[in-house]
């Protein structure tokens, strides 16, 4: 009989496993800890939360809430342990950790087809296996990925500039245009006289950041400084960098601003915009704060947090096939080392490598999630060999297939896209019974 194995016991390999043990599979789930740790776990519990208790949202009409509605409705495991250990939170589902962590690691004690191994994999495990090894993989077994997809398809320090939502950019303020070019260029541009800008350094001087000593020893970080260290070097040295208004006219003055922070387009779509230059050590809240200083971000929503840490994390879109298998071996990778990013995603990663392996098992035909779900329109981001500058990424509605004619305002929007996905998702999984009935198993 075969047996998959699953390295990391963090949320996407304890979902994984316990969803191939639901359909009969027997696994082998190793985990290094308490063996060996990671720089950001402190306890030897599975399915630990390494930072922020918070799974997000639950409204249905978030990105964040659908995807857990998507999850409950195929039967998510680890969602369900969640919604057992959950604290108040308002609209959202954050847990007790401690009590969220025992309740995952019983449940995968308590299954006799999971074997639950305290070891560090170093190599590629033979046969039928998934690699759910989170970001901060161990460097072994990152190296050994890095073998098999290629030096240059594969991150391990993350140097990333915030994201935001276009529909949350102040369009009065903003203007589209670029450097010496013609209006409507490829770039928005937020203007900032002399007050703003002086107001901004001396924020962004004084904000919180999360110092990562093994990020600022990397060769990266020369290449790459974050938005406060160059700030650092001299008042001026971001309007002369980053920030530096040459070329640029503001439309509402006719004149050139005194600094303008630049957004360059993620997407075909022009759905969301990195902010350009704004790589950072700042804490997620400190972001949030500061950065909606600046003209035409003060209701920003941001769909990525600037970050600078290590994240071992491979380019999917075109190093995997479409299942997250590496080609030519039967070895699959789940959760933020295949990016996806955030804890909810991690769980619906290791989901899907479990239904793509149990698929692989049993010679059913392949997974494919609609695209117009949260989940569904991710994991087409992620496997699109069209998707350039991979990274990781939340699940968002940027992302799902834009509903056509009567244009809605945003809310509406987001209404229409969460009716749609759930119609959609339903449909699928009762489609599928040969992928998701699961007999005699809560
Ligand atoms: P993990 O949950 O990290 O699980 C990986 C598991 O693999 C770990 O248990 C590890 O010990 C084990 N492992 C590693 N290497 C080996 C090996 N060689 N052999 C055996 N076992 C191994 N997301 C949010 O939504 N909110 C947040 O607040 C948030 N904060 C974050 C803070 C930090 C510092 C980091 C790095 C990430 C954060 N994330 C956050 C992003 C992401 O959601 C989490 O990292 C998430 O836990 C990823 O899930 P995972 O299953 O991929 O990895």
């Amino acid at each position: 009989e075969t047996q998959v194995t699953v390295v990391g016991g963090g949320l996407a390999g304890s979902e994984c496993a316990l969803q191939l043990a639901r359909r009969g599979v027997r696994v082998r789930l190793v985990e290094q800890r308490p063996k060996a740790t990671t720089p950001a776990h402190h306890t030897d519990g599975l399915a630990e939360l390494v930072c922020s208790n918070s799974l997000k949202s639950l409204r249905e009409d978030s990105a964040a809430g659908l995807l857990k509605w998507e999850l409950t409705r195929m039967g998510s495991v680890l969602v369900e342990l969640a919604k057992r250990a959950a604290v108040p939170a308002g609209g959202a589902l954050a847990v007790d950790r401690r009590e969220f962590s025992r309740l995952v690691t019983e449940r995968v004690e308590g299954e006799p087809l999971v074997e639950l191994v305290r070891e560090e994999a170093t190599s590629i495990p033979e046969g039928p296996a998934v690699i759910a090894a989170g970001p901060l993989c161990s460097d072994a077994l990152f190296r050994r990925v890095t073998d098999l997809v290629g030096e240059g398809h594969s991150a391990f320090f993350d140097a990333a500039a915030p994201i935001v939502d276009a529909e949350s950019l102040d369009m009065g303020v903003v203007f589209a245009q670029s450097r010496y070019g013609e209006p409507g260029g490829d770039y928005l541009n937020c203007p900032m006289d002399k007050e703003e800008y002086d107001a901004f350094y001396e924020e962004l001087m004084g904000a919180e950041r999360v110092i990562s000593r093994e990020f600022e020893q990397s060769d990266l970080f020369c290449a790459c400084q974050p938005v406060e260290e160059v700030g650092r070097t001299g008042h001026d040295s971001l309007r002369f960098g980053a920030l530096k208004p040459v070329g640029l006219t503001d439309p509402r003055t006719g004149r050139r601003p005194w600094a303008a922070v630049q957004l360059r387009t993620e997407n075909e779509g022009r759905t969301a915009y990195n902010m350009v230059g704004f790589q950072t050590n700042l804490t997620w809240g400190e972001q949030k704060r500061v950065f909606r200083m600046i003209p035409g971000l003060e209701h920003a929503e941001f769909f990525r947090y600037g970050v600078m840490h290590r994240n071992s994390f491979v380019d999917s879109p075109h190093v995997l096939d479409r299942t997250f298998k590496i080609p030519g071996t039967s070895c699959r990778l789940a959760g933020q080392i295949c990016g996806t990013e955030g804890y909810t995603e991690a769980i619906a990663s290791g989901y899907l490598a479990a239904l793509n392996t149990f698929a692989d098992l049993r010679s059913l035909p392949e997974v494919s999630l609609p695209a117009t779900g949260a989940f569904g329109s991710l994991v087409a981001y992620a496997t699109d060999p069209e998707t350039k500058d991979y990274q990781p990424m939340h699940v968002n509605f940027g992302l799902v297939p834009p509903i056509e004619g009567r244009r809605l305002r945003k809310k509406e929007r987001y209404a229409a896209y969460s009716e749609r996905a759930k119609a959609d998702v339903g449909a699928y999984v009762d489609a599928r019974p040969d992928l998701f009935r699961v007999e005699g198993k809560a």
